[in-house]
């Protein structure tokens, strides 16, 4: 049976290796963490996502933990009014089958490993190096023990060890935003009457988002929010680092007073500078190969880094399974099945930072205009990158040759 080492236990890492042992493939998971953990904010999972928790049987205990918001919600900057309203809800799980979900990052993660087999994953275990030799792959670990396998799969998030074995250190590129993050209460959301929506609001060079995560009985326990400003840089020189309510106040300045009040209200914010690539050039070279953001990070603001990452990792599988050649093989198959959607993503994502940021008066006046005249013209207001978002069907379409 084929052994496949996984480097990583994060979204990505844990849902490739539900749907390799769906395949019955021999898994073994790397994470240099002591137990499973997320970080304390909020994921959204879009239908394409769903369809596949729910291939590898995990889409009820995420269903427990999620809330389902009623629609999309764009609104306007300094008023609060609504500028654009997308019905989710019902519309989205007739259309593609498949809920748009808001989940406490905690509990999806929670959610998808207790779908494996106690001691499979592989917990203080952090991989230093890869190790190639003809017929193996091995995973050199910190304590200088080599896991060795048929298969060595990189799902080490966007400062990969198993993405600079394969194409050298290049480091990945700020992009000159920085996201602040925060929980706040969820009976403090509601008792202003946040209702249960996703909810966008695009100002002068800087955005928000918020929605309420932690679903208990369809409630939810925080309202997640996430707000995107500019930043130079030069004071962050970790990856996230706590910072200061008042700071993420002012930086909302002349908003809504809504959005300044959530995040008034929230004891304790973090602040993340936010990194992406260029799509890579290839993703498998012999028996190694990549998944999520070991690959294709992205800016979040399409909100589907960790949707596509659970992607591969079942077309990974599929790959491994239907593909009568050799296992490099299968590995230059998967890529050549994923490496054009992911790329139009992490593109998307890069495009929707120019739309939701635009400062000047004039072209922010163009873009509300034609966004509220997309409404009339389609009540659904789903746009066609949605739609090609949503209705990918990595469980059944073929794959690619
Ligand atoms: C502000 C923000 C909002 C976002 N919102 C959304 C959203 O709404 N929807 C969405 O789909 N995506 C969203 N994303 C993107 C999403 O968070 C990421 O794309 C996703 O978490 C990537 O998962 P991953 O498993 O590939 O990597 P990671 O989550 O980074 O996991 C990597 C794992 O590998 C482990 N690891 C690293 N190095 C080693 C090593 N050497 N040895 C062993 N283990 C190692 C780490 O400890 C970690 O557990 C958002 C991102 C940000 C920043």
């Amino acid at each position: 049976m084929t052994k496949v080492i996984i480097v990583g236990a994060g979204i990505g890492g844990t849902a490739c290796a539900l749907a390799l042992l769906k395949h019955g493939l021999d898994v073994t998971l790397l994470e240099q963490a002591s137990a499973f953990g997320e970080v304390g904010a909020g994921v959204q999972m879009s239908p394409n996502a769903n369809r596949v928790i729910d291939a590898l049987g995990r889409l009820d205990a995420v269903l427990d933990v999620a809330v389902r918001p009623e629609a999309a919600v764009a609104t306007i900057w300094d008023t609060g009014e609504p500028m654009r309203v997308i019905p989710y809800g019902e519309k989205v799980l007739e259309r593609w089958g498949y809920p748009y979900i808001h989940l406490y990052r905690p509990d999806l993660i929670t959610a998808l490993s207790a779908g494996l087999p106690d001691g499979l994953a592989k917990m203080a275990s952090k991989v230093v190096a890869v190790r190639e030799e003809p017929g193996r792959v091995g995973a050199e670990l910190a304590s200088g023990d080599i896991v060795w396998g048929d298969v060595l799969v990189g799902a080490d998030g966007i400062h990969s060890t198993v993405q600079k074995h394969l194409h050298g250190d290049h480091p990945a590129r700020f992009t000159g935003n920085m996201a602040w993050r925060g929980l706040c209460p969820g009976d403090v959301a509601r008792d202003m009457g946040v209702p249960i929506v996703s909810g966008l609001c695009w100002g002068p060079g800087s955005h928000f988002v918020n929605y309420y995560v932690g679903g208990e009985n369809g409630v939810g326990r925080y309202m997640n929010w996430v707000g995107t400003v500019p930043y130079d840089g030069s004071a962050i020189e970790s990856w996230t680092a706590e910072g200061r309510i008042e700071d993420a106040v002012r930086d909302y300045d002349g908003w809504h007073e809504r959005i300044r009040d959530i995040i008034a209200a929230t004891p304790k914010a973090m602040k993340w500078a936010l990194h992406d690539r260029d799509p890579l050039p290839f993703w498998s070279q012999g028996r190694v190969t990549l998944v999520g953001d070991a690959c294709h990070p992205m800016l979040p603001f399409m909100a589907q880094g960790a949707a596509q990452s659970i992607e591969d990792g079942y077309v990974l599988a599929r790959c491994l399974t239907e593909t009568s050649g050799s296992t490099e093989d299968a590995l230059l198959r998967y890529q050549r099945n994923r490496m054009e959607r992911t790329a139009w993503v992490q593109e998307g994502s890069r495009r929707n930072e120019k739309v939701f940021h635009l400062s000047d008066p004039v072209a922010v006046a163009e873009r509300n205009a034609r966004l509220m005249a997309e409404v009339k013209t389609n009540p659904d207001g789903v746009s066609a990158d949605q739609s090609r978002l949503f209705s990918h069907d990595v469980v059944a379409d073929p794959l690619a040759d």
